[in-house]
């Protein structure tokens, strides 16, 4: 079904095409149709606009018709008419053209700067977890000297022990470590 709506469309481009002729950029005319619904219902609306044209001639014997432009109805009643028109289409057409390209390249600057700021930010957390880690290790550090210390002050105090009981077995010692 879907398929078989698809191939019609296509044929009423086809037709419309060769009929009128298709003008305008693809952003454009995929507007008109999303708006208008179909290529047929394009058709049936270009086909009506002309038809109200069908016996109009300027004096000059040119035939009335309308825009070349699809989605544009303006009624061209000469050739230097249909130029003009049809230059305005153009420089429309090139401004815009022109906006995107601004659009384009402000999105790319954005995307710089963004890309700028996530690298300054991973630095920045880099230089933070190194900071981090070498405060710890710092840190492991300190608390390993000061367990080596209180391990060299026991073992010394161990060395020193028999000294002081030697000491303490002096007569005004001894009833200290009695009581103890
Ligand atoms: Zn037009």
């Amino acid at each position: 079904m879907c398929r078989s709506l698809a191939h019609e469309e296509m044929q009423w481009k086809h037709v419309f095409h060769s009929k009128y002729g298709i003008l305008g950029d693809k952003d454009d005319i995929e507007k008109t149709i999303s708006k208008i619904g179909s290529w047929r219902n394009l058709f049936c609306e270009k086909y009506y606009s002309e038809k109200a044209l069908k016996f109009k001639y300027s004096a000059t014997g040119w035939k009335h018709r309308t825009c070349n432009y699809v989605g544009c109805y303006q009624v061209v009643r000469s050739l230097e008419k249909q130029i003009k028109h049809h230059q305005v289409h153009e420089l429309r057409s090139t401004k815009k053209q022109d906006r995107q390209e601004e659009t384009r390249k402000r999105k790319l600057e954005k995307d710089a700067r963004q890309e700028e700021t996530r690298k300054r930010k991973d630095a920045q957390k880099k230089d933070r977890q190194e900071e981090i880690r070498k405060r710890k290790l710092e840190k492991d550090a300190q608390k390993k000297e000061r367990q080596e210390e209180t391990r060299k002050r026991k073992a010394d105090a161990k060395k020193e022990a028999p000294n002081k009981r030697r000491r303490k077995s002096s007569p005004d010692v001894e009833t200290q470590v009695v009581d103890v």
